[in-house]
């Protein structure tokens, strides 16, 4: 070997806030805040605020290597953590407020966090539970210095901690790219939530290619609006995505009903926005019960759980907008693919390019391998039809969790997503089920997604789940459980009538009930809460 003769500059998330201040200083950044503002500066702002931070962390003794949590919403306060932390070689703990009291304190106290900032929304959570954050020496109240409440924890305030300080040149760490850089838990449906520590050199390859014409194709024309938690899994990267392309940024902090987020899409120009699907299902009702339009909107990205078909149809037929799927999961970053065209697919015509779009959870891209194995660990026909383990590798996928002594992947370096999918000819990969989820019934398998899909279509359908539970013939059997839009009446004829001819007839579901369908931390289906709650159903 002979070794290469290239600047050995170290990929750090610290360069991205660089590289935005100096080449888009004057892009904006507009996010509303929790106290009900909108708060607007550049990234020139960011990063000078973000030096400030930086100095207060250091003032209150923060180190490289130590945890530093957050329980927020997308704020540029937010954000400015997100660069503040790991800029300084320490790590960002994001915690999902969603999460049950008991795995909030298990995360923090995982995690050895040693100063939390909050959001004023989680003042009553972060009160109840500070006597359990056992590592956790400073507290600090996200909010305007005017509206300032230390509560029972003394909680500093940021704009007063941060006011104190320069946000004049700072002398960035350089370290080694494979520092840790965020810690995000996965929401632990079974089991404790698990930690995956995001490198810089993780951080900033997925914000590379995520941002690609073959993925999101963003350009410095486009504005970007990230709908999906900046606590879970970096909101997607956008944080990162966003700035690397000089995207203008907004962020809706919590307010992500229908009528907020058409004002922000419509007021700053919105062309980029994503989040899961069920933001999306109020976001189209809401157009619908008003009769608006969506402006300069072009592309939604969603994922989390699968697209709706009608939803993707919905978007492209009254607002002319393109939906791209995305798969991925707290383990790899969290992009795995995205759902855009190539020449092979376009050349099967219009209809076959929705089809294939709407219905693959997306294609290859560059960094992540993806295969499918059977039980014996054998790799599946990419064929579209053959379905098996999902496995992916890369360098943005976890290697081992958060202080774990044993490694998440095998002899080849591959993780098993726990996903079952299958893969086809032209680089696409279909979701069929987790594999916790799949229906097991005389058996073949049922897929809960590609029903769940369907049935959805119905109309006066908001949210339709399809567990298995117990049959005492057949094992398991479908069981539908629908919640319908506000106001509607629909019946259990109605639904089976409209899934009559759609599907093969041994997926017919054996019952249909209606009721409200349970969400996860992560805005899943809790389809654990649904087979629990029906478990005797069909006994
Ligand atoms: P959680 O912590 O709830 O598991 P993750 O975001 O890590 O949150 O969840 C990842 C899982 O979400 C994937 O393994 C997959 O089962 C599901 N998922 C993500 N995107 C999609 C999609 N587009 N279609 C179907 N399932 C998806």
């Amino acid at each position: 070997m002979i070794l290469g003769l290239m600047q050995d500059v170290p990929l750090l998330t610290t360069n991205i806030l660089t590289h935005a201040e100096v080449a888009h200083g004057r892009v904006e950044i507009v996010s509303r805040t929790v106290e009900g503002r909108v708060h607007r500066y550049d990234y020139a702002g960011l990063a000078r605020r973000t030096r400030q931070l930086a100095r207060a962390l250091q003032g209150l003794g923060v180190k490289s290597g130590d945890r530093i949590a957050s329980l927020a919403w997308n704020t540029h306060r937010h954000l400015e953590l997100f660069y503040g932390v790991p800029g300084l070689g320490a790590v960002l703990n994001t915690v999902n407020p969603r999460l049950f009291d008991d795995q909030i304190v298990y995360v923090l106290e995982h995690a050895e966090s040693t100063v939390l900032f909050y959001d004023r929304t989680f003042a009553p959570l972060v009160e109840r539970l500070a006597d359990r954050f056992t590592t956790v020496k400073t507290f600090v109240l996200l909010s305007d210095a005017e509206q300032h409440e230390p509560g029972a924890v003394g909680a500093l305030n940021y704009e007063t901690l941060i006011g104190a300080q320069s946000g004049e040149a700072f002398d960035w760490p350089r370290f080694d790219e494979n520092a840790g850089a965020f810690l995000c838990y996965t929401s632990g449906t079974t089991g404790d939530p698990k930690g995956v520590l995001y490198s810089h050199r993780a951080v900033v390859i997925h914000g590379l290619a995520a941002g690609l014409a073959s993925a999101f194709g963003l350009t410095a024309f486009d504005v970007v609006m990230p709908c999906s938690s900046l606590y879970h899994a970096t909101a997607w990267g956008l944080p990162f995505i966003a700035p690397i392309n000089g995207c203008k940024i907004v962020l809706p902090a919590e307010k992500m009903d229908g009528a907020s987020l058409q004002e922000l899409i419509l007021c700053e120009g919105v062309t980029f926005t994503g989040g899961v699907p069920t933001i999306w299902t109020m976001y189209l009702d809401w157009l619908d019960q008003n009769g608006q339009g969506v402006g300069d909107l072009k592309r939604v990205i969603i994922g989390g759980s699968a697209v709706p078909r009608a939803m993707a149809e919905s978007f492209k037929t009254k607002h002319g907008v393109q939906v791209l799927q995305i798969w991925g999961m707290t383990e790899t970053c969290p992009l795995g693919v995205v759902a855009t065209p190539t020449p092979s697919v376009t050349a099967l015509g219009e209809d076959q390019v929705d089809e294939i779009i709407w219905t693959r959870q997306g294609r290859l891209q560059f960094g992540i391998e993806l295969k499918v194995v059977d039980d014996d660990g054998k790799e599946c026909p990419r064929d579209g039809e053959t379905s098996g383990a999902l496995m992916v590798r890369g360098p943005w996928v976890v290697k081992r969790y958060f202080r774990k002594d044993a490694d998440a992947i095998d002899d080849g370096g591959w993780f098993d997503t726990g996903d079952i999918a299958t893969l086809d000819e032209h680089g696409f990969m279909r979701i069929t089920d987790r594999a916790k989820d799949v229906i097991k019934t005389g058996g073949e398998w049922i897929s809960s997604i590609d029903l769940e899909n369907i049935a959805v279509a119905c109309p006066g359908v908001k949210i339709a789940a399809v567990v298995g539970i117990p049959h005492p013939k057949w094992e398991e059997r479908p069981l539908l459980v629908i919640e319908t839009h506000e106001g509607r009446t629909v019946t259990k004829e109605d639904v089976l009538g409209f899934l009559q001819g759609k599907i093969v007839k041994w997926w017919t579901p054996d019952d249909v009930v209606f009721a409200p369908v349970p969400l996860t931390a992560t805005g899943k289906i809790d389809k654990k809460t649904l087979r629990k709650a029906w478990n005797e159903h069909l006994m």
